[in-house]
């Protein structure tokens, strides 16, 4: 029987960088994951994913997103990969749409740079966007697109390089308590630790000591469009944009395939699948012919059917917020799941919070309202 100080169970891009970070204080770490490294099955994948820093979500995250983009750059240091091209980031909408608002709130709040620009600016400034005459844009230099896949390979990289035990294709089937930590059952064998990180993303409900947890998972499904002028949807002219349209919404990524740019459409809704295994892998004819008339509606440099699709689980909790500290009524257990939607750009500083929380039970990051417990104690 083996045996380790701290589990991770799951290594997408949650448990990768809680790898990296305990690893990087000299932990002993050793992680699980059912599948590959970068897989596309869970929520950590799809080529692009949107960093910015003027936070429509609440503006308690801001420090948490500075703090983030340092670890960024961290990473790509540490490992030699590109991570992260700042691109900069729009959010378009009518000026009285509640994203808008919230997030020139959050810009002027924190004091952070910003542009607002009137729909004409928009027009000359990025003609990649269709804009009505009552829209605005509101500009966050501070933002850019990542690469999911690099980003978890990075992460898992860097820990085992400060000497972590990586165990893909190991499906944990039980976590079960012993009198001085838990007991780890994959693949026929048992593994013993004194802490367990349990960052299973949507398979929360799967793992018998997060069942009570409030994980719903969810179909998010991306769109590629084939750029008819390409230059002009490199990430040196089309930011990363957050598109609110009272015909459509999605979230837009620059190209970084060489051909194609990509949406995630937000106003068709993420529906509720019962099981992340059950993950379909194509998108319905309505969600595409609904896909195809935001694009042309919106998008006047794209063809209007989309050459790719992918689709993806992920976990919501009931307010959007993830759940991140102790598993409420057990010790040594550090849950981190059910981000909703937007865990990715915060993955760095995530890590470096489950860290501080398995090594010292506390961490000087403002997490109250990612609480477990807010949950089991309502
Ligand atoms: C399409 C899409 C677009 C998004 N866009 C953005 C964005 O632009 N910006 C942003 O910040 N966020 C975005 N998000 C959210 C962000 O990507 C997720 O919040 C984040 O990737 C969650 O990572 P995770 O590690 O919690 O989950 P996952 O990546 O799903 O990882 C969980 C891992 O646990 C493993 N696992 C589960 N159960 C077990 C078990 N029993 N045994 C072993 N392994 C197990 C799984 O195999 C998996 O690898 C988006 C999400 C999606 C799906």
């Amino acid at each position: 029987m083996a045996t380790s100080r701290i589990a991770i169970i799951g290594t997408g891009v949650i448990g990768a960088m809680t790898a990296w970070q305990l690893t990087r204080r000299g932990a002993e770490v050793l992680t699980f994951d059912a599948h590959s490294p970068g897989h596309d099955r869970g929520a950590s994948a799809g080529e692009s994913r949107i960093f910015r820093t003027i936070y429509k979500e609440g503006p308690g995250y801001v420090p948490l997103l500075q703090r983030s983009s340092g670890l960024w750059r961290d990473l790509e240091r540490t490992t030699g990969s590109d991570l992260l091209t700042m691109c900069g980031g729009l959010t378009i909408g009518r000026a009285d749409h509640p994203d808008v608002q919230a997030v020139r709130r959050c810009a002027e709040g924190h004091g952070l740079d910003h542009e607002v620009l009137d729909a004409n600016r928009t027009r000359e400034r990025f003609p990649q966007h269709a804009v009505d005459d009552d829209e605005v844009a509101v500009f966050d230099p501070a933002a850019g697109v990542l690469r999911p896949e690099l980003a978890v390979q990075a992460a898992l990289h860097a820990a085992e390089a400060s000497g972590a035990t990586l165990l893909p294709h190991h499906p944990v089937r039980k976590v079960a308590k012993t009198a001085r930590g838990w007991r780890i059952t994959s693949n026929g064998k048992d593994f013993d630790a004194d802490h367990v990180v349990f960052a299973p993303g949507p398979w929360a409900s799967r793992l018998e000591p997060l069942r009570g947890l409030p994980v719903e998972v969810r179909l998010i499904t991306a769109c590629w469009w084939a750029a008819r002028d390409h230059a002009a949807h490199l990430p040196d002219r089309l930011p990363i944009t957050i598109r609110r349209h009272r015909e459509a919404g999605f979230s837009c990524f620059p190209s970084l395939d060489g051909a194609s740019i990509k949406t995630v459409p937000h106003h068709l809704g993420f529906p509720v699948l019962g099981d992340p295994d059950s993950l379909p892998r194509n998108a319905s004819p309505e969600f595409t012919r609904a896909a195809s008339a935001a694009a042309a509606r919106l998008l006047p440099g794209v063809v209007p059917h989309p050459i790719r699709i992918g689709t993806y689980a992920e976990g919501f909790t009931p307010d959007e917020h993830a759940l991140l500290g102790a598993l409420p009524g057990l010790r040594n257990a550090t849950v981190m799941t059910g981000f909703s939607g937007h865990g990715f750009k915060l993955a760095p500083v995530f890590g470096e919070i489950g860290a501080d929380l398995v090594l010292t039970g506390g961490t000087a990051h403002d997490i109250d309202h990612l609480d477990p417990s807010r949950f089991t104690n309502a």
